[in-house]
């Protein structure tokens, strides 16, 4: 029986609450799995990949830059933006990967806000492709 409970917050939305039984989610340290029992725990998120699996199904979501706090058997997750594989665009997400290897190869060897900008942009694309790539 599932004791975790998943919520998933963006600041326009709650995209997920409900219990599942497992957790994957991508850390600034590393992918990282949540079962249920798992001691207290914070970290930061990368723009990527997060499962979870209520039993009879699984799901993706795509995730942006933000924070996972585990503690008592709920599992926390604020980010900038998250979306399901249905709700994603494609050629949206395509054309904002486009920008952001231009805007990379533009400034090739500089280390500014804006070229870290560009990869962090880089990165959510690339989740969000992959999310609905892998979910057809
Ligand atoms: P874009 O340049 O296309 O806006 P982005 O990575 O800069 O992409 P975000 O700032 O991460 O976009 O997200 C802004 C809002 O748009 C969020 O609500 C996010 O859920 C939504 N969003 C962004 N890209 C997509 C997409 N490809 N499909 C569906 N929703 C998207």
């Amino acid at each position: 029986m599932a004791n975790l409970h998943l919520e998933v917050v963006t600041p326009e939305r709650v995209v997920v609450s409900e219990d599942v039984l497992g957790v994957v989610a991508p850390g600034s340290m590393g992918e990282f799995g949540i079962l249920p029992g798992h001691v207290p725990f914070l970290t930061s998120l990368v723009p990527g990949e997060l499962r979870y699996n209520s039993g009879s199904r699984s799901e993706r979501l795509a995730v942006s830059s933000g924070f996972a706090e585990v503690s008592n058997n709920r599992v926390s997750v604020l980010v900038d933006a998250a979306e399901k594989a249905q709700e994603i665009d494609i050629e949206r997400a395509k054309k904002a990967l486009e920008r952001a290897r231009e805007r990379l190869a533009m400034e090739r060897g500089k280390q500014d806000v804006d070229h870290l900008r560009a990869e962090i942009s880089l990165k959510r694309a690339i989740a969000r492709i992959k999310v609905v790539q892998k979910s057809i």
